[in-house]
């Protein structure tokens, strides 16, 4: 008997033992920086001459690992072997492929702090946070392995006298996953082996900023009894391999994570019906955020600065879900503003490896793009907090707060992607929600509020997929809020909870006459 899913309890870096135990996996992952990391088709391990470096953001100079890239030759090798190896996989017992996962989960849970400190060089992860990436990672695997054993029974319909009826759940076939890299393994790892669980077999181009905590998800699943060409690892430059990945005919499904450019180009592309497919292409999207927190008049003002600061600046900003907006009652405005302001004082910004509670953001473009908009909220309105920056060892930018922006500023509309968050003020509770769905995106958002007259108009006036009450807009837990967002943040599709995997499933009706 399985046992019912609890999420992976986040590690205690308050005790000495436990920091002691990180430190010595940062060490060994220290250890192995340099090598050389190949793709896997069919189980092949194959080098090529095209190689991409993975850096460590908080020191440009520092390699983690030298990545083998794929060609268009290549990967049409990986569509044929994931072709062949879903005639067996297709067809194994559902129970049976959960169990790898479970056993997957298993080995990455004895690994948990080595996967943390990759991330932690690979991502400029800070401790907390590379261990929570972990352990959404594991919480995926030992989730949906248990929605497939309970959706391999199928759903109840209704039979009538003389005819028996079955909706059974099939899976789709040959897929693509593509995620990004800022939640280095999680995603990676859920959008990965979710559509393998269901029976799918799937060729993953790994984000080229964090190959190397994808490859190690790759050794595992091998290590867990993933059979050959179920999974094929085919890293390579999106402009190269991108198209031609997605145009495939052979391709059932593309799941994707990132930006919404890419997002947006992905779903056009795959709704092109080519030359020998037969079958509508599958794609799930999830894009960007312009997320928002509501504070209201009647509220606990020292929560919302705390929920404002946290999810504004864990991780740098760099989560879809991360408050970039905060829509205050003009009664209680300059309160939470200045609470927001001595909270960010205290947080320490440098390389995470010395457990700091801001990194680097991930590379030079994204650095580029954050110091634009710094410059461009500086026109647009006041700078509280913040504004530094520094490129010359790593990517780092200090935690900025904007003050007095007009809902419709730039830096109000536009995903920064890193650690700026603009304040604006509201007349009344009409007024907040107006302001806050005032955005393409509809992601996250939350309302810091006492009045449940006004929590309930947010339940449905609200337009975001994940709405928080009374707490941050970041940090979804697996089977606890399943995460996806409406609007221009894409298909909605709810990684981490009940309905995810039909993404990655056929529905078949039979019916028989008795
Ligand atoms: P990105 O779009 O630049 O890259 C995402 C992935 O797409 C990478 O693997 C990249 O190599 C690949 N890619 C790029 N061009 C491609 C092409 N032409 N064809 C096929 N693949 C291509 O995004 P990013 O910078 O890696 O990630 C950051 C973005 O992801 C942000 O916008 C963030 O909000 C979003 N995000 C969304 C969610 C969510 O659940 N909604 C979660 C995490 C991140």
């Amino acid at each position: 008997m399985v046992l019912p899913f609890t999420h992976e309890p986040f590690t205690d870096f308050t005790k000495k033992e436990n920091r002691k135990a990180f430190e010595d996996a940062l060490e060994q992952v220290k250890g192995e920086f340099g090598k050389d990391y190949n793709l896997v088709i069919g189980g092949e391990r194959i080098a090529t001459k095209k190689k991409n470096q993975s850096i460590n953001p908080s020191n440009k100079e520092q390699v983690i690992g030298t990545v083998s890239q794929a060609d268009t030759e290549l990967v049409e090798k990986a569509f044929q072997s994931a072709k062949e190896a879903f005639k067996t996989w297709s067809q194994w017992d559902p129970k049976v492929r959960a169990e790898i996962l479970f056993r997957a989960a298993a080995i990455v849970r004895r690994r948990k702090h080595e996967f943390s400190a990759t991330m932690v060089y690979e991502a400029g992860k800070p401790w907390g946070q590379a261990d929570a990436d972990t352990a959404e990672g594991i919480d995926f695997m030992e989730y949906y392995g248990r929605q497939m054993i309970e959706l391999s029974e199928g759903k109840e319909i209704n039979d009538r006298p003389g005819e028996n009826n079955e909706y059974i759940y099939q899976p789709t076939g040959v897929g693509v996953t593509i995620p990004p890299w800022n939640f280095a393994f999680a995603i990676v790892c859920g959008t990965t082996i979710a559509p393998i669980v269901a029976g799918n077999t799937v060729l993953q181009k790994p984000a080229e900023d964090t190959p190397i905590i994808a490859a190690k998800l790759v050794e595992v699943l091998e290590e867990a009894g993933l059979p050959k060409g179920v999974l094929n690892f085919v890293p390579g430059d999106p402009s190269e391999i991108g198209d031609y990945l997605v145009d495939h005919p052979t391709t059932k499904f593309v799941n994707f994570t990132g930006s919404r450019a890419t997002g947006t180009r992905i779903y056009e592309k795959a709704a092109k019906v080519q030359e020998g497919q037969k079958h509508l292409k599958h794609v799930v999207v999830e894009m960007g955020g312009k997320d928002t927190i509501i504070v209201d008049k009647d509220s606990d003002l020292d929560l919302a600065a705390d929920s404002i600061v946290n999810s504004a600046f864990g991780f740098q900003g760099q989560k879809c879900s991360a408050c970039s907006r905060a829509v205050i009652h003009e009664d209680v405005y300059d309160e939470v503003l200045e609470k927001s302001i001595e909270l960010t004082k205290k947080l320490s910004v440098g390389d995470p490896v010395n457990d700091t509670f801001m990194g680097p953001v991930i590379n030079q473009k994204q650095f580029d793009k954050i110091t634009g908009y710094i410059d461009i909220g500086k026109e647009e309105g006041e700078l509280k907090f913040g504004g530094e920056s520094e490129s010359s060892k790593g990517y780092f930018i200090h935690p900025t707060i904007f003050a007095d922006l007009d809902s419709k500023a730039k830096i109000m509309q536009e995903e920064i992607f890193g650690p700026v968050v603009g304040f604006t003020k509201a007349k009344d509770f009409d007024h907040m929600l107006d302001i806050a769905n005032d955005t393409d995106y509809g992601l996250t958002g939350a309302v810091i509020s006492n009045n449940r007259e006004h929590l309930n108009r947010a339940r449905k006036e609200f337009n975001v997929g994940n709405l928080y009450f009374n707490r941050g807009c970041t940090a979804a837990i697996v089977g606890y809020h399943p995460f996806g967002g409406f609007k221009m943040s894409g298909t909605d599709a709810k990684a981490g909870g009940p309905d995810y995997l039909q993404n990655f499933l056929q529905a078949k009706t039979v019916s028989e006459q008795l």
